[in-house]
C-alpha cells in the first residue's frame, strides 16, 4: 500500500461506495477524489480535524467565509437559540425583526452612501439580484433602454445565469449555452510582464480601465445598465487591482449614468483590513454583492447593498403594488440572521475588521519568502489574500498545483484553494503571526517536494 493510498483509506473509513457515488460534488473531479477523499469532520478556531482526529490548518477560511474562525461559541449560541425561537418566517409580505436590526446594523460599517440591503443565500444570488436590480432600476427611471451588462475577463460572480454571464472564466461558461444577451467583458488585469511579484497593488495597469470607453464606444453608454467586476478577484487566482484602476472605473461610468457593481463576495467583512473593499481603496460603487464572511459561513446568506437613491427609484405607483418582483423563500432567513448579528458583534468586539490591515505586512513577507521556490513565476497579495502562481506543466496545466494541495492536505496539515496552476491563501481573520510563519513554511515544504 502506498502512501496515497493508506490516506485513502483511513480518510473515507466510514463512507461506503454507495455514499461516495450519491453525492454528486460541486466544483471538483468527483472520480480523482472519491478515489482519495479528503474530508474534514470537525472545526475549531483555525483548526479543521478529519475523521481520524488529524487536525488540519486552514489556510483558506474554509472557502473565503469563515472570517472570524471555527465554531465561534457566541455564533453557535445564537443559532441554536434562534432555532427554538423562531425556526421560520416569510419575508414576504411578512416580516421578522432579526431581519431589520441585520440590515440596519449591516449599514453601520458600510459608507454613509449606502441606504438599503437586500438578502440573499448567496454570493450567486446576490449578484443576480444586483444585476437585476441594476436593469430594474434604469427603467424605473424611464431609462429602460440600458439593458446591457459589463463584467471582465476571468471573473467570478458565482454560478448563477447572470453571474456566468458577465463572469469570464471560460471553463465555467463554455458548455451551459448562450446565457444572457448584451454582455460584453473588459480584458483582466493580470499581466505577469509587467506585475509579477508586485506587493500589494501593481503599478501597472491602471489604463486597462480605459478599455470600458472602447467598449462603451462600441454599445453606445446610453446601453448599458452596469458595470460589474470583484475589486480583487479571488476565484480566478487573486488578482489585485492595479493602483488607479477602480477610480478610473468608477469615473467613467459615472460619466455615462452606468451602474458600478462591486463583487464583495470575497473582499467583504475584512479580507483586505477594513470592512469592505469600497473602504479600502476609497472608491464607490452603486451596489455591493456580499455573503460569506457575512455570518462566517456559519449559515447560508448573501446580500446586496444599495446606494441612495436606488431604492427611492423603485418607491413609485401604487402604495399596495410590490416595487421589486425578485425575493427568495429563505431571504434573511432567522437562522442566518441570528448568526450574523452574533458575527457582527464578534468583528466588533475583537477588531476583525482591521485586523488583517495590522497582519499584512507580517502575510506580505511571509508569501514573497517563497520567492526562491521553484516553479514559482509570481507572488501577489494584498490585506490578508496572497496567491503563489506556479509555472504549468506543459503536458498537464493545473497539474503541478493539485499535487501541491493533496501534498499539503495529507503531508503538511494544511488546507490550500487551487485553481489552475494557482494556490490561494486567506487564513481567518484570527490567525496568529506563528500561525502564518506556520503557513508559509508548510507551503515551502510543499513547493520543494513536488516537481
Ligand atoms: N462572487 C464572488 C466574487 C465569489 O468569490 C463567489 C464565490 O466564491 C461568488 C460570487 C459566488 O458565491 P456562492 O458560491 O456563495 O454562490
Amino acid at each position: 500500500m502506498n502512501d496515497l493510498t493508506r490516506h485513502a483509506t483511513l480518510a473515507q473509513s466510514d463512507l461506503t461506495d454507495a455514499q461516495l457515488r450519491a453525492f454528486w460534488m460541486p466544483f471538483t473531479a468527483n472520480r480523482q477524489f472519491k478515489a482519495q477523499p479528503r474530508l474534514l469532520a470537525r472545526a475549531e478556531g483555525m483548526f479543521y480535524y478529519t475523521p481520524e482526529g488529524r487536525q488540519i490548518l486552514d489556510g483558506t477560511a474554509g472557502l473565503w467565509c469563515v472570517n472570524a474562525g471555527h465554531g465561534r461559541k457566541p455564533i453557535v449560541d445564537a443559532i441554536a437559540r434562534q432555532a427554538a425561537e423562531l425556526d421560520f418566517a416569510p419575508t414576504f409580505q411578512m416580516g421578522h425583526p432579526l431581519a431589520f436590526q441585520l440590515a440596519e446594523r449591516l449599514l453601520q460599517i458600510l459608507p454613509r452612501d449606502f441606504a438599503q440591503v437586500f438578502f440573499t443565500n448567496s454570493g450567486s444570488e446576490s449578484v443576480d439580484t444586483a444585476l437585476k436590480i441594476a436593469l430594474a432600476y434604469h427603467r424605473a427611471r424611464g431609462e429602460g433602454h440600458r439593458t446591457r451588462l459589463i463584467g471582465r475577463e476571468r471573473g467570478y460572480h458565482g454560478v448563477g445565469f447572470g453571474g456566468i454571464s458577465v463572469g469570464g472564466i471560460a471553463a465555467n461558461r463554455k458548455v451551459f449555452g448562450a446565457m444572457l444577451p448584451g454582455v460584453d467583458h473588459l480584458p483582466h488585469t493580470h499581466d505577469l510582464q509587467h506585475n509579477a511579484f508586485s506587493r500589494g497593488q501593481p503599478k501597472w495597469g491602471a489604463h486597462l480601465a480605459d478599455e470600458l470607453e472602447r467598449l462603451l464606444a462600441l454599445h453606445d453608454p446610453s446601453t448599458v445598465a452596469a458595470v460589474i467586476v470583484e475589486p480583487v478577484a479571488g476565484s480566478t487566482g487573486v488578482l489585485i487591482p492595479p493602483d488607479g484602476y477602480l477610480q478610473r472605473l468608477r469615473e467613467i461610468t459615472a460619466k455615462h449614468g452606468i451602474l458600478l457593481i462591486f463583487d464583495e463576495v470575497i473582499t467583504g467583512f475584512g479580507r483586505l483590513g477594513k470592512p469592505f473593499a469600497t473602504q479600502y481603496f476609497g472608491v464607490t460603487p452603486d451596489l455591493i454583492t456580499v455573503a460569506k464572511g457575512i455570518n462566517s459561513g456559519t449559515v447560508p446568506m448573501g446580500a446586496v447593498f444599495a446606494r441612495q437613491g436606488i431604492y427611492d427609484a423603485f418607491m413609485q405607483g401604487p402604495e399596495r403594488m410590490i416595487e421589486l418582483f425578485h425575493g427568495y423563500t429563505y431571504s434573511a432567513h432567522p437562522l442566518a440572521c441570528a448568526a450574523a448579528l452574533a458575527t457582527q458583534d464578534l468583528y466588533r468586539d475583537e477588531g476583525l475588521l482591521e485586523r488583517a490591515s495590522e497582519l499584512a505586512s507580517h502575510w506580505e513577507d511571509g508569501l514573497h519568502s517563497l520567492r526562491d521556490c521553484r516553479n514559482v513565476i509570481d507572488l501577489r497579495n494584498i490585506g490578508l489574500v496572497g496567491a503563489v502562481e506556479l509555472a504549468p506543466r506543459p503536458d498537464a496545466p493545473g497539474a503541478r498545483a493539485y499535487d501541491a494541495l493533496v501534498k499539503a492536505f495529507f503531508d503538511e496539515s494544511l488546507l490550500i484553494r487551487v485553481t489552475a496552476d494557482i494556490i490561494a491563501v486567506s487564513p481567518p481573520l484570527i490567525v496568529s503571526r506563528a500561525q502564518i510563519d506556520e503557513i508559509f513554511g508548510k507551503l515551502r515544504r510543499v513547493l520543494q517536494a513536488i516537481d
